[in-house]
C-alpha cells in the first residue's frame, strides 16, 4: 500500500496506519496508554537530545534508517555520560511512501530500542506530498547518575585517545549505495551501550566521549583540542581502517579521518587507564578493532597534529564545506 494524503489527516486512515505499523512494532505500557504525552518516571539530571534522520537510500548494506535513527540518538545520549531511558519518534512521510518499507523500518527500530534498552514512549506521524520519502526524527532522554561528569571540558594533559573501531565504514556503504559501487561494505551502524557500561563499571576515568559521525575524527579531535585548550596527537599508523574502505578512500580520494560512522566512538580517557579502557571496549559487542590512536598533549596550543605513517608530522583540520550530504 501506498502513503497518501488521507494517512495524514487525524481521522480514520491516520489512526489505521499508526496501529497497523507503529502501535504493532512499538507497544509498551507507556506508549498504549494513548494520550497526548508519555509519563514516565524520572531522576535528579536528565540528558536530553534530538537528530533527524533524512538518509538515503533508506535500506542501506548493514542496516537502515530504522535502526539509524535509534542508534543515533541513543549514542548521543550515552557520549553525553547518560543511560539511555526514552525516545520518541516523529515521522515525516511523503505521498507515495510504501507501507512495507515503513514496516520494515518500524520493525528494525523496535528490535534496535531493544538491544539498547530504551523505550519507544511518544511518536507522531505527518504525511506531505512528495515524491515517497520518509523521514524520522527522534528525540532521547537518558539519566546521568550524580557525579559523572563527561565533556571536553574535562580533558587532561596526557590523556589517552581511543576509537572503538574502523573509521568510515558507514560513510563508504552509504556512498557506495549512491554511487551503485559493488563491494562488500556495510555500515556500522550499531548503539554503543555495552563498552560505554563496559568502561563505567570498570571505574575508567572517562575524559569525553563522542560518536564519531558526520565530520569524522578529525573534526571531534579539533573540537575537543578548542574546548580544552591544549593540543592532540594523533598516530596515523594505529587508526584502525578495514581494508575495503582503505581502497575505496585510496580509488575516490577520500580520507577516513573526516568520515562518518554511525557505530563508533572516540573517547580520552586518564592515561592510567588506557589499558584497562581497550580491554573493555575490545570486550564489547562492536569493539573488537578498538585501539588507542593518539593522547592530549602537554602543552597549550590548540592544534591537532597527525604523525604519519612514514613518520612525518602534518596539522589536521576540521572539516570545511560540504561532506557527503544525507548520510544520516
Ligand atoms: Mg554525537
Amino acid at each position: 500500500m501506498k502513503i497518501t494524503m488521507a494517512h495524514g489527516s487525524g481521522g480514520e486512515e491516520t489512526s489505521k496506519l499508526i496501529g497497523d505499523i507503529f502501535e504493532a512494532a512499538f507497544s509498551n505500557p507507556v506508549l498504549d496508554r494513548m494520550e497526548d504525552a508519555a509519563v514516565v518516571a524520572g531522576s535528579q539530571r536528565i540528558a536530553v537530545t534530538t537528530d533527524s534522520f533524512v538518509v538515503t537510500p533508506l535500506f542501506f548494506p548493514g542496516g537502515d534508517i530504522g535502526r539509524l535513527c535509534v542508534c543515533g540518538t541513543v549514542n548521543d545520549l550515552l557520549m553525553s555520560g547518560a543511560d539511555p531511558k526514552y525516545l520518541t519518534c516523529g515521522f515525516i512521510l511523503e505521498e507515495g511512501a510504501d507501507t512495507e518499507a515503513l514496516k520494515h523500518i518500524a520493525a528494525s527500530m523496535a528490535e534496535t530500542a531493544a538491544e539498547a534498552g530504551v523505550c519507544i514512549v511518544a511518536g507522531d506521524t505527518k504525511v506531505v506530498e512528495g515524491n515517497g520519502g520518509i523521514y524520522i526524527n527522534t528525540s532521547g532522554v537518558g539519566f546521568v547518575p550524580q557525579g559523572r561528569d563527561i565533556g571536553a571540558a574535562c580533558c587532561r594533559p596526557g590523556d589517552a585517545i581511543l576509537v572503538s573501531g574502523s573509521l568510515g565504514d558507514h560513510h563508504a556503504a552509504i556512498l557506495s549505495s549512491r554511487m551503485g559501487i559493488e563491494n562488500q561494505i556495510q555500515s556500522d551502524c550499531a548503539p554503543l551501550v555495552e563498552m560505554v557500561k563496559n568502561m563505567e563499571q570498570e571505574g575508567i576515568r572517562i575524559h569525553a566521549m563522542r560518536d564519531i559521525t558526520r565530520g569524522g575524527l578529525a573534526t571531534i579531535a579539533n573540537e575537543w583540542a578548542e574546548r580544552c585548550g591544549l593540543g592532540i596527537c594523533l598516530e596515523e599508523k594505529a587508526i584502525p581502517v578495514s581494508p575495503m574502505v582503505q581502497s575505496f578512500c585510496q580509488i575516490l580520494g577520500l580520507d577516513p579521518l573526516y568520515m562518518g560512522n554511525e557505530g563508533k566512538m572516540a573517547v580520552a580517557v586518564d592515561k592510567n587507564d588506557e589499558e584497562r579502557a581497550l580491554r573493555c571496549i575490545r570486550k564489547s559487542r562492536y569493539g573488537q578493532r578498538a585501539a588507542v590512536i593518539g593522547h592530549i598533549a602537554e602543552n597549550g596550543q590548540k592544534t591537532v597534529t597527525i604523525r604519519t605513517a612514514l613518520g612525518g608530522e602534518r596539522v589536521v583540520s576540521k572539516l570545511y564545506g560540504e561532506g557527503l550530504p544525507r548520510i544520516c
